[in-house]
């Protein structure tokens, strides 16, 4: 069918960056890409280099676009470094690894930021430009930094926290202030409405999908939405798959579990999809009141992506 024709989008997925990527390259697999609008996480935006990067947005763009690196799990496949050596022997930090072509994707973002675009506008230049059917939405267009705050009164960026620093364990906070008082971007809270099921991606959730439910309206749309609501969990036998989310939670006092990860969201969900590692949690998590659904949630292949998305959206169409 046309790609631009107008039709409905009745999946809703809440995503961040690593998680969310195969998560949803799963999914697209599993339904029409098109019938899919991923609403991404810009609480890691920052400018580096002059440019304005959107590391979850660009994650999960260059993975539905089949081009993400493997191994590093961010980035494009095959990138070069030019730029940022080139930046290095001037002087400058590199912690940041943007590749050339990543960097020029970026380049395009701050260019059409500066002619007046809208962030949503430009994350759908980008995905349609790299032929992904999928809708890519930013949560907001305005300015969301997530600040992890550290034992010393020491408050960094996310991406310093993560990237510059190697995520250490001394977290005290994480401050979501930005993301309250921002609005959601334009098609945000019309999706979560319009949407048949709404999918919260194996994600961060203090960091990832914390932010996207921080912004204005978003958390009371979700609450409303007429759709099912299902989370899968990206707590796997206890601990993260990947990533800095067992410091995250421990630092906010948070249970490090499925468990843990269920009641932050037992508000606004209907169903949770927990790893079959963690069944023995799945009474407690039922008694938040959501149906429950244990599985092997590793997901180490795409096939595995694509069954534990079809088992999410089996559980939606029965949880509510
Ligand atoms: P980030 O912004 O790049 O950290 O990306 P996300 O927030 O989307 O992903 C981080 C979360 O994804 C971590 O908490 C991981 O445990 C989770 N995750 C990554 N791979 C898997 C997987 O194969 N299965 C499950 N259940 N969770 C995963």
């Amino acid at each position: 069918m046309d790609p631009d024709a107008p039709r409905t989008t009745p999946i809703v997925a809440l995503a961040g960056g690593v998680g969310a990527a195969r998560f949803l390259s799963g999914l697209v697999r599993a339904v029409a890409p098109e019938d899919v609008t991923a609403i991404v996480n810009t609480g890691d935006d920052c400018v580096f280099y002059g440019v304005h990067v959107s590391p979850d947005v660009d994650i999960v763009t260059y993975a539905l676009a089949g081009r993400i690196d493997r191994a590093r799990g961010y980035g494009l496949e095959g990138d070069t470094t030019a730029v940022i050596e080139t930046l290095g022997a001037l002087g400058h930090e590199t912690w940041f690894r943007l590749g050339d072509r990543d960097f020029a994707h970026c380049q395009h973002r701050s260019c059409r930021l500066a002619q007046g675009v809208g962030l949503a506008a430009i994350a759908d230049e980008l995905r349609r430009a790299l032929g992904v059917a999928t809708r890519i939405l930013p949560m907001s267009e305005a300015p969301c930094p997530t600040i992890v705050e550290l034992s010393g009164r020491r408050r960094v960026h996310f991406e310093e926290y993560l990237a510059r620093d190697g995520a250490p364990d001394d977290v005290e906070g994480v401050d979501l202030s930005a993301a309250r008082a921002a609005a959601a971007a334009p098609g945000v809270l019309e999706a979560i409405a319009a949407a048949r099921v709404i999918l919260l991606c194996p994600s961060n959730p203090v960091v990832s999908i914390g932010p996207i439910l921080a912004v204005q309206g978003v958390r009371e749309a979700l609450r409303e939405a007429r759709a099912p609501r299902v989370a899968v969990s990206p707590i796997v036998g206890g601990v993260p798959v990947k990533g800095p989310a067992d410091r995250l939670l421990r630092g906010l006092g948070i249970e490090v579990s499925a468990r843990g990860v269920a009641r932050l969201y037992a508000d606004l969900l209907d169903g949770f999809v927990l790893d079959q590692r963690d069944a023995a949690q799945a009474a407690e998590i039922e008694a938040l009141g959501m149906r429950v659904c244990a599985v092997d949630t590793l997901m180490r292949t795409p096939d595995l992506a694509t069954a534990l998305a079809r088992t999410a959206l089996a559980l939606a169409r029965t949880a509510r």
